[in-house]
């Protein structure tokens, strides 16, 4: 006799930084809630993506701005301590052990199971253990996936054999390699090529674009570019790899011809060329969906095409924005749906809307933390022509401002603005800087508040800070 599935509410595939969010919204609406991991608790973000990755660049970063202040260059040069970096990284990475998180979910009610989930049909999740049993879930109000993406490699010839690092590697590696070839010319590959050349490595990035960072303002790219080679990588552009072979030896490095005809060699090589879904292997088929796809869903997180509106699909798997804040907050829209849902209270798309995602298309921040740092929000000039949207276009350089000049006599960067003109709002903003991350909220809130820019001109920004960069830039557009 078949063993009785149990029926918690709600169940959740994956505890990635997504998956918890979502478990954590719908236990405090009162709802059972049992969330399925495969591996550590905490997911991509915790381990093997934002956290390390950006340990990694902290001193890179802090070295790049303090090399240039007078007075405290000199206590700044020389190579940077990589043992203690590195062991920065695993304190940030929690040592790649889930404990905390664990605790975490044990104190806010959710229980987790440990093993491979998958569907089974409508409402019904197996999960595979480690001691190779199977149990299974009947989810009385829905089932939420958020499984999230691994690396998407290009099809190498003896791919395997190379050893290619993923992101994953790159970010929990024990050593600096001397020599690492980096693959791709996103954020990835950028963070890492300033990181690892910073921290000793002889970078040499292939990017088969003419330029980096290639969905963003084409200076944000061009400025960490010029740092990269300052810093001494060697990047090429307009090159794919042709062909890459390592001899058998854990030792040995890897021949990389490329498609200019030049050879090098390298002790890793990185390919940072994009992220899949995990779905392969999901039950998809069981609710009509096809494995190895993107899911799609509504504004609600819904997966559009399964009848029932108990199916959700939330974080990096649904492709909408492939970060960990709009991550978590997709999980607060749908941990309230999921609740309203199982209570029978309407949806709210009001003034709050607490059901429906307004900003994950429109104002998606993100932060690229690199010498210098690049933020951006909203649309950007391509997107905009692209959305056959008019758009007024303000720039600013960046270094023009005392309060940039303080922070780095050398500093150069721009600001870029994107202004409707008939509503007199921001669309879009990128700041390429060193210190403009933390400026990028302001740009966010002005973009979701729909503040006019005759409003934003009583925002007064403090002297002499670099958020004057806002007064500079309405200057710049009143004329
Ligand atoms: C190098 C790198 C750096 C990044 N830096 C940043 C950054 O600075 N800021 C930022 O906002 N974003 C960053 N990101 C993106 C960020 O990591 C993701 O947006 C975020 O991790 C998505 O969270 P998630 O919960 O959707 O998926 P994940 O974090 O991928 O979690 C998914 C979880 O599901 C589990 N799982 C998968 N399939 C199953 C299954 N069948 N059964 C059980 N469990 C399963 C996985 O083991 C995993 O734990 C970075 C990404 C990379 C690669």
């Amino acid at each position: 006799m078949a063993d009785t599935p149990r029926t918690p509410d709600v169940v959740v595939i994956g505890a990635g930084p997504v998956g918890e969010n979502v478990a954590d919204r719908t236990t405090a609406a009162g709802l059972t809630t049992v969330i399925v991991e495969s591996d550590l608790v905490g997911g991509e973000c915790s381990y093997w993506a934002c956290e390390p990755s950006k340990a990694l660049l902290r001193a890179a970063l802090m070295r790049a701005d303090a090399s240039h202040v007078p007075g405290l260059a000199p206590a700044v040069a020389g190579p940077l301590d990589t043992a203690a970096v590195l062991a920065h990284r695993d304190r940030m990475a929690a040592d790649w052990n889930d404990e905390g998180q664990v605790a975490w979910l044990k104190s806010a009610g959710i229980e987790l199971i440990r093993g491979h989930g998958y569907l089974e049909g409508p409402r019904r999740v197996a999960v595979r253990t480690a001691d190779g049993g199977v149990l299974r879930l009947r989810a009385r109000h829905a089932v939420v996936l958020c499984t999230g993406t691994g690396a998407a490699f290009p099809p190498l010839p003896g791919l395997d054999a190379l050893r290619p690092w993923s992101s994953r590697e790159a970010t929990s590696a024990p050593r600096i390699p001397e020599r690492l070839a980096v693959v791709g010319a996103g954020v990835v590959a950028t963070e890492m090529a300033t990181a690892y050349q910073a921290l000793g490595s002889q970078v040499t990035l292939i990017a088969r674009d003419s330029r980096l960072l290639g969905r963003m303002e084409p200076f944000a790219g061009e400025l960490v570019a010029e740092r990269l080679r300052e810093a001494g990588a060697d990047l090429r552009f307009r090159t794919t790899v042709t062909a890459a072979a390592r001899a058998q030896g854990p030792q040995d490095p890897v021949q990389v011809t490329l498609s200019d005809g030049s050879r090098l060699t390298a002790d890793e090589l990185l390919l940072a060329t994009g992220r899949a879904p995990r779905t392969g292997d999901l039950g998809l088929r069981t609710v009509g969906l096809t494995p190895g796809d993107w899911l799609t869903t509504d504004d609600s997180f819904t997966v559009t095409g399964v009848p029932g509106a108990w199916l959700y699909a939330v974080g990096d798997v649904n492709n909408r924005a492939l970060f960990t804040h709009q991550g978590k907050y997709q999980a607060r829209i749908a941990g309230a749906t999921i609740a309203a849902r199982a209570a029978g209270t309407p949806l709210d798309t009001g003034r709050w809307g607490r059901h429906t995602a307004t900003a994950d298309t429109e104002a998606v921040p993100q932060v690229v933390f690199t010498d210098p740092e690049i933020a951006a929000v909203g649309l950007t000039t391509a997107a905009a022509e692209r959305a056959g949207r008019q758009v007024d276009v303000v720039d600013y350089e960046i270094g023009q401002l005392a309060g940039a000049l303080q922070y780095r006599p050398d500093y150069r960067g721009r600001a870029r603005i994107l202004i409707d003109p008939e509503r007199r709002t921001v669309l879009g903003a990128t700041f390429a800087g060193p210190g403009v991350a933390e400026l990028l909220h302001s740009a966010t809130v002005a973009i979701t508040g729909e503040i006019t820019v005759d409003r934003l001109w009583h925002a007064v920004p403090a002297f002499p800070t670099i958020s004057e960069i806002w007064l500079r830039l309405l200057e710049t557009y009143r004329g």
